[in-house]
Order: C-alpha cells, then sequence, then structure tokens
C-alpha cells in the first residue's frame, strides 16, 4: 500500500517496501565493515597530506581549524555517529557528584519526588507552556531554529552499532534499537552553518565550521535533554545516532525536503546541521511547512550540475536509489551516496558541501539583501519557477566559490611562501 508521508508534499512510502534503516549500511558504518568502502576512506590520509603539501584549496591553516571545530564533538560526544549514549549525548543523567547543587537534583528525596510530580501534572494539562519553554531554553543554548515532531518509529534505526571503536578496528557489531518505553517527541534542533565559511566548500575553512557544528550538536541536544531529564522526564539526544534527522526536522515545520537530500529550511536554506531530543514530556507538535521547494527543485537542478561526483539525480523522484546506503521503500530524491563519500576521500575536503554553497535557497542572512531574497523565494519563484530562479541566482553571481583566504583575511600560501624565501 502506498501512503503519504505529509499531506502537504509528495514523498511517499510503500508499506510493503519499506524497512526502518539498519545504520550499519549508512557510509560511516560501512567503513567499519565493507572492503570497498574501507579502500575508499584509506585515501583520505594521503589526500589530506598531498592537500597540505600543495596548498591547494585546503592549507595546514584550514585543517587546523577543522581538527579543532570537531574537538569538542569528538572528546565529548563521540558516538554521535555511531550508537549515540555516551558522553554529552548519554540517554541518563550523569552529574559529578562534586557539583553538589546539580547532584543534589538527583537525589532520592521524597519532597523533590513530590514536586516533580506535581510539576508533571500541571504541564500534562498545559503542554503548550512546556513546549514554548523547551524552545526558549533550545535557542538559549544556541539552536537557530526548533520544532517539536510526533514520534514517528518509521525514522528510528532499526539496529545501532554496539563497539564504536570499529573505527580502531575491533569487531564490528550491532544491536536491534530500542528506546525507552513512552517516547511521543522529537524535538528537532536546527544550527545555521557559516555562509562565508560554507562559500569556501569544498574543502577550506568550510570543514571546520562543519566540525564545530557537530561540536554545537552536542553540547545543545546534551545541555536540553538535561534540561527535561531534571524535571522528571525522560530525555534522550541524539545527532547521527539513533534516527533519520530530515523526516523529524520535516515533521516539525523546519523546512521540505529536496533534490540534494537535504533539509532546505526557510531561513537559512539548506546551511544547518540537525540534532534531536526524544522525550516523554507533554508537547504540542508543530506542523509541516511548504514554501514551494519541491517544485523549484524539479527544475533547479543546480546541485546536481555542481556536485563534482555526479551523485545528485537529474530526474524525477524515484522509488529506490543506486546503493545499499539508500533507505528502500521511500518515493523521493536519492543520492549515491558512495559516489558522494568516495569524493570525500579522495579530495581530502571533509564534507564537501559545494551542493550547499550552491542551492539558491542558501544564502546570506546578515545582509538587507536577504530580505529581497526572502521575498523573491515566498512570491517570485513560486512563480518563475526553478529554471528562471536558478539562471537568475547564476546572473546575480551567487553560488561561487571563493578561497579560504578571503575567510582569514590573508594568504596562508603567500606568507609560508614568502617565509621560505628568507
Ligand atoms: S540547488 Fe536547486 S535543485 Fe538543488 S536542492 Fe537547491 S533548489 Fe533544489
Ligand atoms: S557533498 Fe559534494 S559530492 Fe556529495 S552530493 Fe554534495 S556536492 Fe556532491
Amino acid at each position: 500500500m502506498v501512503e503519504k508521508i505529509w499531506d502537504n508534499m509528495p514523498w511517499k512510502i510503500d508499506t510493503e517496501k519499506f524497512k526502518r534503516f539498519d545504520q550499519k549500511y549508512t557510509m560511516f558504518s560501512r567503513t567499519g565493515w565493507d572492503p570497498e568502502i574501507q579502500t575508499m576512506a584509506k585515501k583520505t590520509v594521503e589526500s589530506v597530506i598531498r592537500n597540505i603539501k600543495k596548498g591547494n584549496r585546503s592549507t595546514l591553516l584550514d585543517y587546523a581549524l577543522m581538527s579543532a571545530g570537531w574537538w569538542v564533538a569528538m572528546k565529548s560526544a563521540p558516538y554521535q555517529m555511531d550508537h549515540g549514549d555516551g558522553g554529552l549525548l548519554s540517554w541518563k543523567s550523569d552529574i559529578s557528584p562534586v557539583f553538589t547543587i546539580a547532584s543534589a537534583l538527583w537525589n532520592e528525596n521524597s519532597e523533590l519526588k513530590r514536586e516533580r510530580e506535581k510539576f508533571q501534572k500541571s504541564i500534562e494539562k498545559n503542554p503548550d507552556i512546556l513546549s514554548r519553554t523547551v524552545k526558549k531554553v533550545a535557542k538559549y543554548f544556541g539552536a537557530d531554529l526548533v520544532g517539536i515532531a510526533q514520534f514517528d518509529i518509521r525514522w528510528v534505526y532499526s539496529h545501532r552499532i554496539l563497539n564504536p571503536r570499529y573505527h580502531l578496528g575491533e569487531e564490528f557489531s550491532e544491536d536491534p534499537l530500542d528506546l525507552p518505553e513512552g517516547i511521543k517527541y522529537c524535538i528537532v534542533i536546527g544550527i545555521e552553518e557559516d555562509y562565508y565559511m560554507q562559500e569556501t566548500a569544498d574543502g577550506g575553512v568550510s570543514m571546520g565550521d562543519v566540525g564545530f557544528g557537530y561540536s554545537k550538536m552536542a553540547i545543545i541536544a546534551g545541555s536540553l535533554a538535561e534540561f527535561l531529564r531534571a524535571l522528571g522526564f525522560t530525555a534522550i539526544p541524539s545527532g547521527n545516532d539513533l534516527a533519520i534527522s530530515i523526516p523529524y526536522a520535516i515533521s516539525a515545520g523546519l523546512g521540505e525536503f529536496s533534490r540534494m537530500g537535504l533539509l532546505i529550511t526557510r531561513k537559512y536554506g539548506p546551511r544547518v546541521r540537525l540534532a534531536k531530543v526524544f522525550t516523554n514530556a507533554p508537547l504540542v507538535p508543530d506542523r509541516p511547512i511548504k514554501f514551494g521547494v519541491y517544485e523549484f527543485c524539479l527544475k533547479c537542478k543546480k546541485c546536481a550540475e555542481k556536485c563534482p561526483s555526479q551523485a545528485i539525480p537529474y530526474g524525477d523522484p524515484e522509488w529506490e536509489g543506486d546503493t545499499q546506503s539508500n533507505i528502500k521503500g521511500v518515493y523521493k530524491w536519492y543520492v549515491n551516496v558512495e559516489k558522494c563519500f568516495e569524493y570525500w576521500c579522495r579530495s581530502g575536503n571533509s564534507a564537501c558541501g559545494v551542493c550547499v554553497r550552491v542551492c539558491p535557497y542558501n544564502k546570506p542572512v546578515d545582509k538587507a539583501s536577504y530580505y529581497i531574497h526572502a521575498f523573491f523565494r515566498e512570491y517570485i519563484a513560486p512563480i518563475v519557477g526553478g529554471e528562471i530562479g536558478k539562471k537568475l541566482d547564476d546572473v546575480m553571481g551567487y553560488g561561487k566559490r571563493k578561497s579560504s583566504s578571503s575567510w582569514w583575511g590573508f594568504d596562508y600560501r603567500e606568507i609560508v611562501s614568502k617565509t621560505k624565501e628568507d
């Protein structure tokens, strides 16, 4: 049976063919067990060293920023692409007893318990208050967009990786994934990526921005989950682990699905990273929004033309993708993620991001011209369509790559080569 996923969008599910996605088949997981992908991944080291030596696109300075950007994510939430539940993304509160005031909240005190029960009862009658509060707190912690989706088991991985040390050569293993009972909602957090850093994709300082996006995902989702747990609710923070983020983001009203396989938001276009918090707290779900992305993508195809690995489809949406890393039984655009990943490894420019840079929905939000683009997006684009919209975007010069020296404010290569001559 074929079902629409959202009433106001064209995306559908074939309930006979659809299966929850097994995390084992994500590209990152496949580096742990698939010899073909392991061979691709091995190229990365030589690509990075070659880039640094030639100073081509990405320099030592850019890679240093990338390493620093990933620092918090790797040190404190290393499992956000694997099994989750560790460091900042722990499923349980593990406040250090050294911090006496916060750890007092986890005391088995009957008055504390009674206060939590009273609060929870009052919130059951006023879920709108908690919804507003959660959004306010998420924004305070650094979220740029927040929405609430109804929990939907279809997008939760069927299995999750058990041993994240497979990257270090240990055996790859996985287990069926069970979230705690009673989860009702998924709070979806959108984090803006920097327009000017993403202008340098692929490579350059865009790599640091992507890495720091992952660090922020862990900080914001982990902190928001702790806020809800301290109020007595179950709250499970998640980065790329546990579930596919985009369908939740669409349900939460953050944006629409696109040809390049990413979420397109109204304000930032595709320039966002997503994190989520699953919870049993009573909340009011948001509604999916539609602002013409599907119709624009049908004709635009700029991402497909500019993709260096030709991984993005030019045709209409389909029922299946070309690789085992694509979900089955969903009518949508499928990116060939093997081609995409192979390019990342071959180029040594992590996360590429050319598709994000060139998309006409990607515009700077700190300029007065943003309002002209917003007007165009809402009122003109639906009339002129994606083909003309893309041409206008090209004429205005959007989407061109800039070197990272434009962001640093000096040319790293020039300084280093001058020093050598001395
Ligand atoms: S570049 Fe064009 S086709 Fe690709 S996602 Fe953006 S709007 Fe859609
Ligand atoms: S990240 Fe790069 S290689 Fe991958 S789909 Fe986008 S443009 Fe293509």
